[in-house]
């Protein structure tokens, strides 16, 4: 048998069988053998009947002595047999299985592997796993596979084909020995072996191990090729940002950038600095300064003469950013328009930085040009619309330098994994002097007190606050029912409120009336903002010092960090309130984790372990391949795996093997 032959030429598997093995991913001999068992039952105790101890998972090995078809007095049918060491009888029993007697005669030896226990008042094997004795068992005596199943094809039939298959195939391997001697990964076959046959626990351990590297090392190559591809078949423009000019800027801002900003802004200044087209993720908690990364690289491109474009998830945020960079970048004389689905905002005819919404993706004449782009809060975005934009900002003669920013967590590995194509830099600290969130659960008993200690807040220490309404509908987007029950809770707190002034701010007001009243906030004219959660995303208002999550176990936990992170950001202290009265556990404890953490990691950490990886990451949205025998935080193989790929894709001579097992296996590019 060859490891690329068709599962038909195995004997049983007809058309309609080999459909369901392709439903398990199946289609070749070989994805077979990686078909790998998800556990093992330890069935190696081998024991004699007479120690035999009630519920323990043995095998025993002996003669049928008897054997009958009985059926029950409530009209069960049960097999009843006899089973004889030499020394000693015990009762098996299953149950319609009216065949058995012919398949084991009186006479017969056989291995049975499971539990002793009662069967009504006797002591007998109660449904055990048999098979004729023979000197190599494959359900019994053994650590015995159990594999991942569909329908109509069970474990039993997995580990009776794959015994077969490995037996009688002989698999070359792809990775030279001198690579896995220095790996000490064992070969191939020998993982095969140790994965589907372990004689321990180790055995399998290593033969799995194996197996990973095989499936990111397929994985990391596509990257790199994906990349060489890209670096020889794209230009870009060349950014030169002096030392002279970069000064210049750093001295024009009104902070000092943190350790983290400055190693970021090096290393997107050695990116753009070259004809090849950055492709770059910034990973940085909420408040850690992601903006003044992106707008170095803007101002880099304005002194270039080229034109940068900012694609932002909301309106409010690409306003926000609007103002940022005509501060920012405006003394240098850039001229900065923004671009929204209500219009635009420019100065002359011609923009050196444009800001906006999706609405840019219908401005291909704008952002045709692009020499650089920024895709902030990308996980706002569909996999689409990154791509459609990239596309269009490619349309000129250059390919854009694109720089996507998120606060989104993603721990290195899985980064390093799903983004396999992308560099990455990460802000790993708050701008110097930040205060940790003050953060309480509270209850609506103690939503009065809780009332009368923000009104103090606001009458001794001026505190700004904001109310955040929940989504009143599973969507994500702003429904009618949420923007009247902000409505209603304004009118409310108005009057709890009485002596302060409030205002309200949904998604479905006009741009202008929306700016108008953030720009009233920061100027001090209100002391409360009622709103939806429109402000989750990005949204600066330094002096904000408290804010109140209504119904907070209606959030995420990643949300809820999102939105807590619209105070913290200046020194004073803030404060976070989680109004809930849930009972469910899981909201509780995600609640709970906020008042611990404030550390979006953290808090990441904690809800993997709360919901699992694929839901929080939304994987299958990065349009990621699943892995089915690595992990995500292998960090060692994923490291290893990556650094043969580099290598495996410059010097594709010297690893020819590897690069024709690629092609061989690279069935849908993505
Ligand atoms: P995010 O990473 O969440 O996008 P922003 O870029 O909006 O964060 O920055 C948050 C706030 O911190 C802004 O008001 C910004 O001006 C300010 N800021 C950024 N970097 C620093 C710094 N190094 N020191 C002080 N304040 C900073
Ligand atoms: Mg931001």
């Amino acid at each position: 048998m060859n490891a690329d032959d068709p599962v038909g030429i195995l004997s049983g598997v007809g058309p309609s069988f080999a459909q369901k093995l392709k439903s398990l991913g199946i289609n070749t001999i070989e994805d077979l053998l990686l078909h790998v068992p998800s556990r093992h039952i330890d069935f190696r105790n081998k024991v004699a009947i007479s120690e035999l101890k009630i519920g323990e998972d043995v095998t025993i090995a002996g003669q049928v002595v008897s054997i009958d078809n009985v059926f029950t007095k409530n009209g069960k049918n049960i097999q009843l047999a006899k089973i004889s060491d030499g020394e000693h009888e015990v009762d098996a029993i299953w149950m319609r299985q009216p065949y058995l007697p012919k398949i084991l005669p009186p006479g017969s030896f056989i291995s049975l592997s499971g539990k002793l226990s009662f069967w009504g008042k006797k002591r007998a094997f109660v449904f055990p796993v048999f098979e004729k004795f023979s000197e190599e068992t494959i359900h019994t005596g053994r650590l015995v596979p159990v594999y991942p199943e569909t329908a109509g094809v069970n474990s039993k039939w997995f580990r009776k084909k794959v015994a077969e298959v490995l037996h009688n195939t002989q698999l070359n391997d792809f990775v030279d020995e001198s690579i896995l001697g220095s790996f000490s990964f064992v070969n191939y076959q020998t993982a095969l072996q140790k994965v589907h046959k372990p004689e321990n626990i180790e055995d399998f351990a290593v033969g799995i191990k194996r197996l990973a590297f095989n499936e990111l090392l397929l994985m990391q190559i596509q990257w790199a090729f994906k990349k060489l591809w890209w670096s020889e078949n794209s230009k870009s423009h060349k950014l030169t940002l002096t030392e002279s000019h970069l000064d210049q800027f750093i001295k024009s801002l009104p902070f000092s950038l943190t350790q983290s900003q400055v190693a970021a802004i090096n290393e997107v200044r050695a990116d753009i600095d070259k004809p090849v087209p950055m492709n770059r993720l910034l990973e940085g908690d909420v408040g850690s300064g992601k903006t003044v990364v992106a707008a170095t690289g803007a101002y880099a491109t304005f002194v270039n003469e080229k034109k940068a474009v900012f694609l932002a998830p909301t309106q409010i945020l690409a306003q926000q950013h609007y103002e940022t960079l005509t501060r920012v970048l405006g003394g240098f004389n850039a001229r900065i328009s923004l671009i929204t689905s209500e219009g635009m905002v420019s100065g002359l005819g011609s923009h050196d930085i444009v800001v906006g919404t999706h609405a840019l993706l219908y401005h291909e004449d704008i952002v045709k040009d692009a020499a650089f782009l920024v895709i902030d809060e990308q996980h706002r975005f569909g996999v689409g619309q990154r791509a459609k934009i990239a596309k269009l900002a490619s349309r000129g003669k250059a390919n854009p330098h694109i720089l996507t920013m998120t606060a989104t967590p993603i721990p290195r590995t899985i980064a390093l994994t799903i983004y396999g194509d992308l560099e990455l830099s990460t802000l790993h600290e708050l701008p110097h002097g930040r205060l940790k969130t003050k953060t309480w659960v509270v209850p609506s008993s103690k939503r009065e007190s809780a009332q009368k200690w923000i009104a103090e807040q606001i009458e001794k220490n001026g505190a700004q606050v904001f109310v955040v309404c929940p989504l009143i509908e599973e969507s994500e987007a702003e429904s009618l029912s949420t923007v009247k029950a902000a409505t209603v809770e304004f009118k409310r707190l108005s009057k709890v409120f009485s002596k302060y002034s409030l205002a309200l701010l949904h998604g479905r007001m006009k741009a202008k009336e929306k700016n108008q009243i953030i720009s009233d906030f920061k100027d001090k004219k209100y002391d409360i903002l009622v709103t939806t959660p429109v402000i989750e995303v990005g949204i600066d208002i330094a002096d904000a010092t408290i804010i109140v999550i209504e119904a907070a176990e209606r959030f995420g936990l990643a949300q809820l960090h999102q939105l807590r992170g619209r105070v913290g950001r200046s020194a004073k202290q803030s404060y976070c309130l989680l109004f809930s009265d849930t009972k469910s556990k899981i909201a509780k404890k995600r609640l709970q984790a906020l008042t611990k953490s404030t550390s979006g990691k953290e808090l990441a950490e904690m809800d993997l372990e709360i919901r699992g990886p694929g839901e929080i990451l939304g994987l299958r949205q990065h349009g990621a391949a699943e892995l089915k025998i690595a992990h995500w935080n292998d960090y060692e193989l994923i490291k290893l795996s990556r650094e043969l790929a580099h290598e495996v894709v410059h010097d594709q001579e010297k690893y020819k093997k590897i690069i024709s097992y690629y092609r061989k296996k690279q069935v849908s590019p993505n």
